[in-house]
């Protein structure tokens, strides 16, 4: 029989096994499928009844690493377009793996001034990095789901005590609905956010100017003046299906004009920041009061990884606090920390993965990471363009591509079914992966390249293998 104090002399050799997996697993990479569906046999081989006595440290490492390895999808690989997905820097996995090491609780510093410190670093980098002044703060939170909930949770703060009300104490009850504003751009977790903050997902007005969501401007301006009243806008900067980002520096104007809360959902699009080539597409993000953005998309650090940025820091103190535990220390508190600036209390140190890809590659490191997938977006929209039997439905500004399969002969409204046969198609094939979407109305594959394992080769494999697809699924002339 083991217990956890049998096998005290376990955990040096169990970390051996993961090491000694590692190396064949990355080195897999380059070549494996993104996904092997004949490896799902493996995975009842982790079930059963949960065991009386365990099979003990390096057995059950053991059979989790060989499953692993067989069945895991490889969205760490150069190939997984779908969502918008990075993989993980050498530096960012390496100082994850130290982050279990260490297994810090980043509540606040008196829980563990390393995490809390590296975490202040990290933060204040991801500041430099974007170009926003000094005097911004914010925290490292699970996601960009959380990034937004923990913008909007200091937007409705700020909007409670506008109206005089401490929403942060007595809730939204008595308040009228916090009026939100944004195009048609904005992403469905800014709602699940609202959602989870009480206001309904429903509390987004959207002012799309065409079927792709293009802000209209003129009509939220004349919202804005029938409110009269303090609101909030969300501007995306990175919208999923093809990448193009909402002006941010008119919602700003719009913003100061009318006295609203400017929140930018930049969850990857924030990184346009890092080049000369796209940082107009940003331009004015330094206006905003709130941004949220993804370290587990183009920063490439591991799962779980997303950050607020916040104009007035201390709004996450007044926002997040937990006033009222004798034994917590305050917001204000020298021992205090994070879990006092965001939503999570008890969390792992995730800074350091942040902390260790921006000390490892720096600014210029991640510009060029960054130019690398803009020219492998351009250059997945020329071959898109030189084929015959696929169409370009967007620009692409970014590191995502969005087209069709439109065969020539293959009339108008048998498309979408094509389409939507293809993107499944690829899915079930798993050499390359990427996913289906709806773009102004058509059926469309929108393939994201924010991994910096990606070379061109990934991007004509996935070319060729769309194409392939489309010629067997094509129906028969
Ligand atoms: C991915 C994404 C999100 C949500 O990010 P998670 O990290 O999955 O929570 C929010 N907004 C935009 C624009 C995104 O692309």
């Amino acid at each position: 029989m083991a217990d956890p104090d049998s096998e005290r002399a376990a955990a040096a050799g169990a970390l051996a096994r993961v090491h000694a997996a590692a190396g064949p697993y990355l080195d897999s990479l380059a070549d494996r499928p993104v996904y092997d569906r004949s490896a799902e046999k493996l995975l009842h081989e982790l079930g059963g009844p949960l065991p009386e006595g365990g099979a003990g440290t390096e057995a059950a490492v053991e059979l989790l690493l060989r499953v692993g390895a067989a069945a895991a999808t490889t969205s760490s690989g150069p190939r997984f377009f779908h969502f918008v997905t990075g993989g993980s820097t050498p530096a960012a996995l390496a100082a994850d793996w130290a982050a279990s090491l260490f297994d810090q609780n980043a509540f606040a510093r008196v829980s563990s001034a390393f995490g809390h410190e590296v975490e202040t670093v990290a933060l204040d980098w991801l500041r430099q990095l974007f170009g926003l002044p000094e005097g911004w703060g914010g925290a490292l939170v699970a996601s960009a789901t959380f990034a937004n909930f923990t913008s909007l949770g200091c937007a409705t703060q700020w909007w409670g005590e506008r109206h005089g009300a401490d929403t942060v104490r007595d809730g939204l009850s008595g308040l009228p609905r916090m009026p939100v504003l944004s195009g048609g751009y904005v992403h469905a977790s800014a709602r699940k956010a609202l959602q989870m903050l009480g206001h309904g997902r429903d509390a987004v007005e959207v002012f799309a100017r065409d079927a792709v969501g293009r802000v209209d401007l003129a009509a939220m301006d004349a919202r804005l003046a029938e409110l009269g009243g303090p609101a909030v806008i969300i501007g995306n900067a990175g919208e999923v299906n093809a990448g193009d980002v909402d002006p941010v520096a008119d919602l700003a104007e719009l913003a100061e004009r009318h006295g609203a809360w400017l929140h930018v959902d930049g969850a990857f699009g924030l990184f346009a920041a890092l080049s000369p080539r796209t940082a107009h597409l940003v331009a004015g993000i330094e206006r905003a009061d709130s941004i949220a953005a993804d370290g587990h998309k183009w920063l490439n650090v591991p799962y779980e990884s997303g950050f607020a940025l916040i104009r007035e820091p201390a709004r996450l103190g007044t926002a997040f606090g937990m006033p009222g535990a004798a034994y917590l220390p305050g917001p204000q508190d020298p021992g205090g920390g994070y879990a006092l600036y965001g939503p999570e209390s008890s969390r792992r140190a995730r800074a350091l993965p942040v902390w260790a890809t921006l000390a490892a590659y720096g600014r210029t490191g991640y510009r060029a990471m960054v130019e690398r997938h803009l020219d492998l977006a351009q250059h997945l929209a020329r071959r898109v363009e030189q084929a015959p039997d696929l169409e370009l439905l967007a620009e692409a500004r970014l590191c995502i591509v969005c087209f069709r399969a439109a065969p020539p002969g293959v009339p108008e409204d048998a498309l979408d079914d094509l389409n939507r046969a293809v993107a499944a198609a690829l899915l079930d094939d798993g050499r390359v992966y990427a996913g289906g979407t709806v773009y102004g109305g058509r059926a469309a594959l929108r393939p994201a390249i924010v991994n910096w394992r990606t070379t061109a080769d990934d991007v004509d494999l996935f070319v060729d293998v769309v194409r392939e697809l489309v010629s067997r699924l094509r129906p028969a002339a």
